[in-house]
């Protein structure tokens, strides 16, 4: 990396004290020229050095300058980071002035990336720290420090591990058929590994849902007729938990978003409630806005008036609940039964009265349930969280689907290969590596060719 990078690294405003970060080749160079004290360039690696930033002689601040020369930094590259004594005035000021003599802004992430491109961390490393920046909640937080540390790396590399010895049998058996002690890949060998494989990758993507949760809590929608009681069902568990309401900018409080944490867990509630009492909700937003609600939450909460006899527009909207998460919640249930619930047709029924204050706890422990929260708080928490991956992931699966085909098909193995070795590229993708030298390395080391 040419350019020596700049950013201030702490937040924006008033403190006791702010970090300016720079990264680069020129760090101490550019950093010692605006620096009155020791000559950075000749002081020891990892030092805190007293002295004061200045511009044209006159002082901007008093601070304390920590060196670190590469390679052991966090991007491997030399760091200086200047601590000032805050305030946006003169951080600013150092930061111009850095600029001015030759830093460039870093880009949002850039330390990280550097630090991945000059390997000292893999992809899911740096996403991880990234989750890390944005954890909401503390088994977030628990998430984004395994990542960290590279648990799900490890599960990828493992897993490529596997595949890696699979390839290399195979070009032995194609390149050297003069070792006849190495055993043939045969379909009937192959198999039962790429089922082995197709096990595991299902089972990350599986997995991947509740890293989804952990990070970005599940996306709730609550719907129903006016004056079931939405409302009142969704104030009940924002009161508990004392979450904060906010109405989405741009609407006449319309729709409410409220933040539910359950038992560590955000639930982002969608609040169709806020739509106004006096119009028919699923008229006013139609059945198809209903819908897409419906196709785009994590969970439904529909909610009908057992004093109220069903009409046909729930009947159609619960019908396309069937293969969504859902909860039913009959509400009222204090008023007298006018409900028929054998209409309903659903294992997930919460029988609720607001008014006497029951059904909340039901409620609350029927979405653990839904969602197993109580199984991933217990779990390890490897997961794989970013899009990116999921992405890949979800190629390898019909990757994988592909070879299947092909073995029932009884293609030579060594057609098979290439889609085998695309599953090893694809796995290199997820952390960040992919190079054909490794699998040269995997074939000489297992077999011991060419000693
Ligand atoms: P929404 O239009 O679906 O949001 O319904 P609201 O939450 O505004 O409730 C409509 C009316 O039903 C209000 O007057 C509530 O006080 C009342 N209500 C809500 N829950 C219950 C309940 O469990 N029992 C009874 N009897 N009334 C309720």
């Amino acid at each position: 990396m040419e350019n020596t990078i700049a950013a201030i690294a702490t937040p924006l405003g008033v403190g006791a004290i702010a970090i300016i970060r720079v990264s680069g080749i020129d760090a101490i160079s550019i950093v010692n020229k605006i620096f009155k004290g020791k000559d950075l360039n000749k002081v020891e690696s990892h030092t805190i050095n007293y002295g004061h930033i200045i511009e044209n002689d006159k002082i901007i601040d008093e601070v304390l300058v920590s060196v670190m020369k590469a390679p052991k930094t966090y991007t491997k590259e030399d760091i200086v980071e200047i601590n000032t004594h805050g305030g946006i005035a003169t951080t600013n000021k150092v930061l111009e002035l850095l600029l001015k003599n030759g830093c460039v802004p870093a880009e949002p992430g850039e330390f990280t990336k550097r630090s991945f491109l000059n390997g000292r961390i893999d992809l899911e490393e740096a996403e991880g720290i990234m989750n890390l920046i944005e954890a909401k909640t503390e088994t977030a937080l628990n998430l984004s420090i395994n990542q960290l540390s590279g648990k799900v790396s490890k599960k990828i590399k493992n897993l490529r591990d596997d595949i890696s010895k699979i390839i290399a049998n195979i070009e032995v058996n194609i390149d050297y058929p003069e070792y006849e002690d190495i055993e043939k890949m045969t379909y009937d060998m192959l198999i039962p590994k790429i089922k082995e494989i197709k096990d595991k990758i299902n089972k990350i993507l599986e997995d991947s849902k509740s890293g989804k949760i952990i990070t970005e809590g599940i996306k709730t929608s609550i719907i129903g007729r006016p004056n079931v009681g939405k409302s009142s069902i969704l104030n009940a568990m924002l009161e508990e938990d004392k979450a904060i309401v906010t109405d989405i900018e741009g609407t006449t409080r319309d729709i409410v978003e409220g933040k539910i944490n359950i038992g560590g867990f955000i639930l982002n509630m969608i609040d169709t409630a806020g739509i106004r009492k006096t119009e028919d909700i699923v008229e006013k937003i139609g059945v198809n806005k209903s819908l897409k609600l419906i196709e785009n939450s994590d969970l439904i909460l529909y909610v009908l008036n057992n004093n109220e006899e069903l009409k046909q527009e729930d009947l159609e909207l619960i019908q396309k609940l069937k293969n969504k998460n859902h909860i039913i919640i009959i509400n009222k249930v204090d008023l007298e039964n006018k409900l028929d619930t054998s209409l309903l047709n659903s294992e997930y029924i919460i029988k609720m009265s607001i008014k006497e204050n029951k059904g909340l706890e039901e409620l609350k422990q029927m979405i653990k349930d839904i969602f197993n929260l109580e199984k991933i708080e217990l779990s390890d928490m490897t997961y794989v969280t970013s899009a990116r991956s999921i992405a890949i992931l979800k190629q390898i699966k019909e990757s994988i689907n592909d070879i299947e085909t092909s073995i029932k098909n009884n293609l030579p193995i060594d057609i098979i290969e290439i889609d085998i070795k695309n599953i090893w590229d694809k796995l290199g993708e997820i952390i960040g590596v992919s190079y054909e030298n490794e699998l040269i390395d995997v074939l000489f080391s297992q077999f011991c060719l060419g000693k």
